[in-house]
């Protein structure tokens, strides 16, 4: 019965720890779930695209002047003139062309013409373009330009200094009748607009790229370590497709197992996509923390309570064990466990070869002492009777409450003849013992029936000789003790 009731528990304990520790795992990784869902949300559709407007609003400052003064150039009454009037005296339009310079603060202007194919620069006239040259296809590029198409960005080697690379801005110029007349513009360092990436970068912490419009990256920091294209960047070839083909998009994708977000847009003056890319939030990592952290609080709950549990149920496992097995009155064994304990002594005399007997015990005219007295007066007779037999027993003697006023006494160890003897000294104490119980005396005796355990006998067979004793003892007088051979 005790093990039944122990893997109940078991099973109790197991079952709510699973419970608790599901429903825990269970809302931490909702909850965790929730914030980061919306976390990438404000990323992805909020914060980055901030960034992108922001840095797309100072590109504008910083990198539409050029523009706009190379449209001014484009424009410029004087230019045309100039080159209508069959480019005479080149000064004038080399002075023209470093006053810009100086003006404005680029490293480069230039004008060419496209009669005269000359490089018009504030140093001089520079070279004569060739359309075999192949660092003078740029010309020829611009010059094929759309026609509603004014002017291209353009990263190249300065044809001033090859060392250096530059920014071009090439604007188309046309004469007073529309007629494509060459093609002018001034130049930024690359360099300038790198620091201005690497400003923003800063600023913002993210990672600034700008592409083509075939989507190979044309400018980026120093720190850039990204592939030559988005075709070719690990994670983002399967969405070069969707960034190249809208104005603007919003996505997030997996690198080296980090979540990165990355806005796109097109800035139509460059017809190149300017991209800007955030790794994890760092707000990401507080997330994981929380949800670690509420995992382990849920586990110290959870053995917390297991722990609370394991104890409540053990002290009431132990509680029902008791009153299972214990008569409550005398709080002596009860009739239920007598065989357990029996057999288990049988087992150990078998194993000492050694004697085992019962003693059954009758207290004797005891209606009498319940008719004079009341019952509960009776029943502080059986209390004391009981106490008085736990007197006289040794720890491995069993004392069990058999029936209403009878006490089955079990004595490993002993034969029939010190049974026998140990028998006569309960009498006598029972006997010699006057009770006093409410100012009354009273002093009863008891008779017993004496049986020694013989092998292979079954425990019915023993204690029906023992009572067989306890009626001749009875039948004797009573106060007596009687053997069975
Ligand atoms: P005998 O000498 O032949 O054994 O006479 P007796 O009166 O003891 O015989 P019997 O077995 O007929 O009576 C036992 C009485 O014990 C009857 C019953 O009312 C009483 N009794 C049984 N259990 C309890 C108990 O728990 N408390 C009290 N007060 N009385 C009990
Ligand atoms: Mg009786
Ligand atoms: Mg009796």
């Amino acid at each position: 019965m005790g093990n039944h009731v122990w893997n109940d528990k078991k099973k109790f304990i197991w079952l709510l720890s699973v419970l608790l520790l599901t429903a825990f795992l269970v809302t931490s990784g909702i909850s965790y779930k929730v914030a980061h869902d919306s976390l990438s949300q404000q990323i992805e559709s909020n914060t980055l695209p901030l960034t992108s407007d922001n840095i797309y609003s100072e590109i504008q400052q910083d990198l539409l002047r050029p523009i706009f003064i190379s449209s001014l150039m484009a424009q410029d009454t004087f230019v045309r003139d100039w080159t209508l009037n069959r480019e005479q005296e080149p000064e004038k339009l080399i002075r023209y062309l470093k006053e810009i310079q100086e003006k404005y603060g680029t490293v480069t202007s230039f004008f060419v013409s496209e009669q005269s194919r000359n490089y018009y620069h504030p140093k001089g006239i520079l070279t004569q373009i060739q359309d075999v040259e192949p660092n003078d296809a740029w010309y020829f590029r611009v010059r094929s330009l759309p026609e509603a198409e004014h002017y291209e960005i353009n990263i190249d080697a300065d044809t001033a200094d090859r060392t250096k690379t530059t920014v071009f801005v090439n604007y188309k110029v046309f004469d007073f009748e529309g007629k494509f007349i060459g093609v002018t513009g001034v130049g930024l360092a690359v360099e300038k607009v790198k620091s201005l990436i690497e400003l923003y970068q800063k600023r913002y912490n993210r990672r600034v790229f700008f592409t083509d419009r075939q989507g190979n990256v044309t400018l980026h920091g120093d720190e850039y370590d990204g592939a030559d294209s988005l075709q070719t960047s690990a994670g983002l070839d399967t969405l070069a497709t969707r960034i190249l083909t809208s104005p603007s998009a919003a996505f997030s994708y997996h690198k080296n197992g980090k979540t990165i977000y990355l806005n796109s847009r097109l800035v139509p003056e460059f017809k190149w996509y300017l991209i800007v890319e955030q790794e994890e939030a760092p707000q990401e990592q507080e997330l994981l923390n929380t949800f670690w952290g509420n995992l382990a609080l849920s586990l110290v709950v959870t053995l917390g309570i297991l722990f609370i549990s394991n104890m409540t149920l053990g002290r009431y496992q132990r509680k029902l064990e008791i009153m299972a097995s214990t008569d409550k009155l005398t709080g002596a064994a009860n009739r239920q466990v007598f065989e357990e304990y029996f057999h288990r002594a049988l087992e150990k005399a078998k194993s000492d070869q050694a004697a085992m007997s019962i003693l059954l015990l009758d207290i004797d005219h005891f209606k009498k002492v319940n008719d004079n007295y009341g019952h509960s007066i009776g029943d502080l007779v059986l209390k004391t009777v009981c106490n008085l037999l736990r007197g006289q027993l040794k720890e491995q003697d069993v004392l069990c409450r058999w029936g209403g006023e009878e006490f089955l006494i079990l004595v490993p160890e002993m034969d029939l003849s010190r049974a026998a003897e140990f028998a006569e000294q309960i009498c006598r104490t029972i006997s010699q013992r006057e009770l006093k119980v409410n100012g009354v005396h009273i002093s009863i005796t008891a008779s017993i029936g004496v049986a020694e355990s013989q092998e292979q006998e079954p425990v019915e067979d023993l204690i029906k000789r023992a009572d067989l004793a306890l009626y001749q003892a009875k039948e004797a007088g009573r106060n007596q003790v009687a053997l069975n051979h």
